[in-house]
């Protein structure tokens, strides 16, 4: 699997096109053969958060974005589930109102970026300002046109000063869609999750990927690379997203802030 990691990193110099990427794909990986690494993953990603946290002065923001049904919030269940709850704050975007209304499209966001010393997950993200918003054409596109730019330059001054940022784009097949989405139809345990807005966004599926490749092209930097996962088989994807996410914050070289006083010389009854 190690070296499946580099194949799922969008490349920074390559147009990619999603037709080329199998959504099904397990890199030779079975699901036999994932459990035992996806609990190792989970396990050192509960350390790491510890040194994460103990260090104080960098955070961790992991951005998750996907079609509908493509697994965000199983992803935050599963991979998450090990991490301290106390260092680790999720944040769901949905359609923007009242005063994030009134203010610029990066303003809700930027205020949910993590603290130093902490993981903030964004379950969807400002990327919906170029996808939703563009295939539906909520604005015009003189104006998301020039977001990726802007896109570009808000995540390099978070990454400038002490973020992490490592994105994710959950890719399934619409098939694999549709399959889920029958699921929450007849499954009443998944009834609550069925809306019928879904089935029309459906129709929109080839303008999203259209709409996902230019991010996908624009967006992606060494300060905050793009990995589409397929996410087809959930248990690839867990397992993807926690590898990454466990060589992310190795990569950061992360140590023990100094204590405050030299503790050699500290002695009490
Ligand atoms: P989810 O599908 O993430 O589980 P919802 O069913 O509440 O949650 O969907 C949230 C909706 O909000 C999505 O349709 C998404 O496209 C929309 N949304 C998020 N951000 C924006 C935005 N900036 N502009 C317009 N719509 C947005």
């Amino acid at each position: 699997m190690n070296h499946a990691i580099d194949e799922l990193k969008v490349p920074l110099d390559k147009e990619i096109k999603l037709r080329d990427v199998d959504p099904a794909g397990t890199h030779g990986v079975t699901r036999e053969n994932a459990a035992d690494p996806l609990m190792k993953h989970l396990k050192r990603l509960s350390v790491l958060q510890y040194l994460l946290y103990a260090e104080g002065r960098r955070s961790l923001l992991v951005v998750l974005q996907g079609i509908d049904a493509a697994g965000k919030d199983g992803t935050i269940r599963r991979v998450m589930s090990g991490l301290n709850p106390q260092g680790v704050g999720v944040t769901a975007f949905k359609v923007p109102e009242g005063e994030e209304k009134r203010h610029d499209y990066l303003w809700r966001i930027h205020k949910a970026v993590p603290e130093h010393g902490q993981i903030g997950i964004f379950n969807r993200s400002h990327y919906e300002d170029v996808l939703v918003v563009r295939v539906h054409d909520l604005v015009p596109k003189s104006v998301w046109s020039e977001r990726y730019r802007q896109i570009n330059h808000f995540e390099n001054m978070l990454s400038e000063n002490g973020a992490t940022i490592v994105k994710f784009f959950l890719y399934i097949s619409k098939e694999e869609q549709a399959q889920r989405f029958r699921k929450r139809l007849e499954d009443k345990r998944k009834n609550w999750k069925f809306s019928p807005d879904d089935l029309k966004e459906r129709e929109y599926w080839d303008s999203y990927i259209e709409a996902y490749e230019d991010v996908l092209r624009k967006c992606n930097h060494d300060y905050a690379p793009w990995y589409v996962i397929p996410a087809n088989h959930k248990w690839f994807r867990n397992l993807a997203v926690a590898q990454i996410l466990v060589e992310t914050l190795e990569g950061m070289k992360l140590q023990y802030s100094k204590p405050s006083a030299d503790v050699s010389q500290i002695r009490f009854e």
